[in-house]
């Protein structure tokens, strides 16, 4: 049973309605690396309809939260200077940096939020903001002030350096300075709180002291104590987070206390979840890196980045075909390439009867399931591959064109509307990935005529040109049959394959490397590349 599956299990055990939650600190980009627990969120709201209960997911974006850093780019130049002045302030009463979004909130999260339905990702949205400025918190804010004796106990058990007596669960905003970060609480009456604007360890505070009303949001409550009442207010049953928070006397750990003894409430169903990180190349130095991403130094790959590129398909994919404590790292650059091919392998065994039925097919079937933006095709579409388009998008003038010598090339027969969209979008995304992640050598112009370079062509690789030449006028090849026939030419005229893979990159495009051959000479127009190969041999 795939795991999305076994936690709809252990729901359904528990009752029959749920609400699953996710969310984000609105701290600057949103990537794909903060995309796991709305998309496992969803997952497991699928599961539990489909397995017959009622499921809600929710994405909770904690906009309310203070400005610690300045995040990517605007960090950087006139921008960083400006928004020095806004550390320790709440996101969202943060200016954006543009005038077409409504503020820092709306500029970082809208690509984000605007995009999950692209990826069939089904979550009403909620704002702390709004949350605490409307008072549907106060009730939970009073019994935590109330009981503030009580969970200062609870957290001090995790904490090597006690917190003082008194302390309270809550941060109010600075009426002066409209810092939140700055600011300590020491005493409260009715729906008033009382603070002084100290500082804190990133940025000073004012000095200010004054009253908050933390009915009207006035400020919000500390984190630890904030996740238990929001799981209270909201009605949550389950939970993926991150694995920090599910460590031993991480914030899991307290919130399930606090939300039992302080708001009676059962903590939800947790669904710890490892990390994702970016690998690339980095820019400065040219190295392979590997890091986990992170919004505040710029590495990011957003959701609106990965539909330029990828199928929204292959993210759910990317999320669903393995367990959510195994790592997952993407790289938008050459694995690109095996990524395609592996999801057109996982819907090609999908719609393929074996009749072994193991649990292995099982589950590749439930992960293709599970990785549809709607509802699975009945039928199985007529792909070409992204490695293919990834060549043939650099060749033709348009996609039309380049459904024609899909189609000339065998590699779709009577094709459906449907195919021919799927394949255009392919070809689309091959596009941009080519402009902007593919390594140079994939990257070619054809040469319109003889290249200068092609001189350096000898007698053996003429040889094996004219052979193919000769071969490509009397039969038509699919890509990988023209790849192992290029193999046979080569062993006939006694040269090494790599020898005649050179020759045809030198004779089209003037150097000594390109796109795997069968898929690069497929591409193009097969008369031009036999006028071509004959005119060198
Ligand atoms: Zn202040």
């Amino acid at each position: 049973m795939h795991w999305i599956d076994q936690i709809a299990k252990a729901l359904l055990g528990r009752g029959e309605k749920h609400t699953i939650a996710s969310g984000i600190s609105i701290s600057g980009h949103i990537h794909i690396g903060h995309c796991n627990d709305v998309f496992i969120a969803d997952g497991i709201r699928r599961a539990v309809e489909q397995t017959g209960g009622k499921a809600e997911a929710i994405w909770y974006a904690d906009d309310y939260d203070p400005m610690r850093r300045i995040p990517w780019p605007l960090n950087e130049g006139d921008l960083a200077e400006r928004y020095k002045r806004y550390l320790g302030m709440p996101y969202i009463n943060i200016p954006s940096p543009d005038q077409t979004h409504k503020n820092f909130v709306d500029y970082f999260s809208r690509p984000f939020s605007d995009s999950l339905e692209d990826f069939g990702i089904q979550v009403k949205i909620y704002s702390a903001a709004e949350i605490y400025r409307s008072g549907k918190m106060t009730n939970l804010i009073r019994a935590a002030l109330e009981h503030a004796d009580e969970i200062r106990e609870i957290l001090n058990r995790y904490r090597a350096k006690p917190l003082p007596e008194d302390w309270l669960p809550y941060d109010a905003i600075c009426e002066k300075c409209g810092r939140l970060a700055t600011t300590k609480t020491y005493a409260w009456h009715d729906n008033y709180v009382s603070y002084k604007c100290d500082g804190c360890d990133y940025v000073a505070g004012c000095g200010h002291e004054g009253e908050a009303d933390y009915g009207k949001g006035g400020g919000k409550l500390t984190w630890r104590v904030e996740w238990p009442a929001r799981w209270k207010l909201l009605g949550v049953t389950c939970e993926p987070f991150g694995k920090d928070h599910a460590a031993a006397g991480g914030s899991y750990e307290t919130g399930k206390i606090i939300a039992k003894q302080v708001f009676g409430y059962d903590a939800p169903y947790p669904v710890p979840y490892e990390w994702v990180s970016l690998k690339g190349v980095d820019e400065e130095t040219g190295e392979i890196v590997h890091r986990r991403m992170s919004s505040s130094r710029g590495v990011v790959f957003t959701l609106p980045q990965w539909l330029s590129t990828a199928e929204p398909e292959l993210l759910r994919y990317f999320i669903f075909r393995s367990k959510a404590m195994k790592s997952k790292e993407f790289d938008p650059g050459l694995p690109l390439l095996d990524f395609y091919d592996e999801y057109d392998m996982v819907e090609n065994a999908y719609f393929t009867e074996t009749g072994i039925g193991d649990r292995k097919e099982e589950q590749v079937e439930r992960i293709y399931e599970l990785s549809q933006v709607r509802a699975t095709p009945k039928q199985q579409p007529q792909r070409i591959s992204f490695r293919f388009a990834a060549v043939l998008c650099q060749v033709v003038k348009n996609w039309d064109q380049a459904i024609d010598v899909i189609k000339s090339r065998g590699m779709m027969t009577d094709p459906s509307q449907t195919d021919v969209e799927l394949a255009t979008q392919r070809l689309e995304r091959a596009f941009n990935w080519i402009n902007d992640y593919a390594p140079e050598h994939l990257k070619f112009k054809i040469a319109e005529t003889l290249p200068p370079e092609a001189k350096a062509i000898t007698v053996e690789q003429k040889n094996g040109l004219k052979i193919l030449a000769d071969d490509l006028s009397k039969k038509d090849y699919t890509p990988v049959e023209l790849h192992n026939h290029i193999y046979e030419i080569a062993q006939n005229v006694d040269i090494e394959p790599q020898e005649l893979f050179k020759a045809v990159y030198l004779a089209l495009i003037g150097r000594e490397f390109g796109p795997r051959v069968g898929n690069f000479i497929s591409a193009i127009d097969k008369e031009f590349v036999i006028n071509r190969f004959r005119e060198i041999a």
